[in-house]
């Protein structure tokens, strides 16, 4: 029984990378074919926000036999504004970034995009009005240009674009001394021994080309540091900067501390603006959201300015009281003052 449960874990988490996958590369009818819940049909296309999102007392649960993850989520994005989520590991943030992009719906409750419920629009053509980085970034095998174009055919034939969110985040230049520069195939499977048959094609197709191992791959046989492959996801978002809806799950964890501020400092010039939801631990990157919801236990504990919340003295002060030292070392390097 151990053998099935655990083989039933790994199922799980293999569907759920597949979903998050199919949701990236904007196959969502795939997707609807692997999940029963979310409602088949065509639906209405999404039409572009003009007053803002709305979950209205949302509960969720990934399964019936599992716990709630998500108790009774009130939360509103309005148009134009910059809303952050924070809390602990495991409270259900980017959950609820999942049911804002319907990879799933509430079980109870309802998400409203302009007062229209999520069930009623087509989910292909919500997922055109939403610009998102997840909190795994995925790579693929494709080239450079292909991973920052993805799922945005005409930028793939306008390098001069995919080039200017590659400047932003500081890739451009490793892009550039790249075998094929934007061209190189970026695949990080081709030098694993499990590596399926496409990425052994991929790789007798390099090493036709005449490139070796030895160039500057990493020995899982990537190009790109774990650092860089985050810097790349961001670009990626940048991409879609013009969309109804940004959704930041976590864009710089695992990044160092100065890389990450400045990785902030540029989503935020970009973003700056835009309707958009940022999830995060890191409780810096998003002091200067124009709402903080605080989310413990899948359930909203607090919501207000950076300020206001400080002042209240509750979870989010005490959570910030403790991160804040790390905040002052990283802008003090930056050479930036912190603000209080
Ligand atoms: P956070 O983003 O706040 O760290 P998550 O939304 O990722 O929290 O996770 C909340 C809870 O839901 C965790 O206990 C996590 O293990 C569980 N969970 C996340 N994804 C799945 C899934 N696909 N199936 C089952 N449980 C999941």
């Amino acid at each position: 029984l151990a053998a099935v449960t655990a083989g039933t874990a790994e199922l799980a988490v293999l569907v759920a990378r597949f979903e998050e996958l199919a949701l990236t590369l904007g196959r969502f009818d795939e997707l609807l074919a692997l999940e029963p819940d979310l409602r088949a049909g065509p639906g209405r296309p999404a039409p572009a926000l003009r007053t803002g999102v709305e979950l209205r007392d949302v509960w969720f649960r990934y399964r019936e036999d599992l716990p709630w993850i998500l108790r009774g989520v009130n939360l509103h994005i309005p148009v134009g504004a910059s809303v952050a989520v924070v809390g602990p590991n495991g409270a259900g943030k980017s959950t609820l970034v999942k049911l804002l992009c319907r990879l799933y719906d509430p079980e109870r409750g309802e998400i409203r995009w302009d007062g229209e419920d999520l069930r009623d629009l087509d989910p292909a053509s919500l997922r055109d009005r939403i610009g998102s980085v997840f909190q795994d970034f995925v790579s693929y095998d494709l080239s450079a240009k292909a991973n920052i174009g993805l799922g945005d055919l005409p930028a793939l034939d306008d390098l001069g674009r995919i080039r200017q969110a590659a400047d932003r985040v500081g890739l451009s230049g490793t892009l550039d001394a790249l075998p094929r520069g934007f061209d190189t195939p970026l695949t990080r499977l081709f030098a694993d021994e499990q590596a399926d048959e496409r990425s052994d094609d991929l790789a007798d197709g390099l090493l036709e080309d005449g490139l070796e191992a030895e160039d500057g791959r990493s020995p899982g046989g990537s190009y790109l540091s774990g650092g860089q492959w985050q810097r790349l996801a961001i670009a990626r978002m940048l991409m879609r900067a013009d969309r109804d809806l940004l959704l930041l799950d976590e864009p710089s964890s695992g990044l160092d501390a100065r890389a990450e501020y400045e990785l902030h400092r540029v989503v935020s010039e970009v973003t700056g603006g835009r309707t958009r939801l940022l999830v995060s631990h890191r409780l810096n990157a998003v002091r200067d959201a124009d709402l903080i919801v605080v989310v413990d236990q899948g359930e909203v504990v607090e919501q207000g300015s950076h300020a206001a919340l400080m002042a209240g003295d509750g979870l989010y002060a005490e959570l910030f009281r403790l991160q804040s030292t790390g905040y002052a070392d990283v802008s003090a390097a930056a050479g930036v003052t912190p603000q209080s």
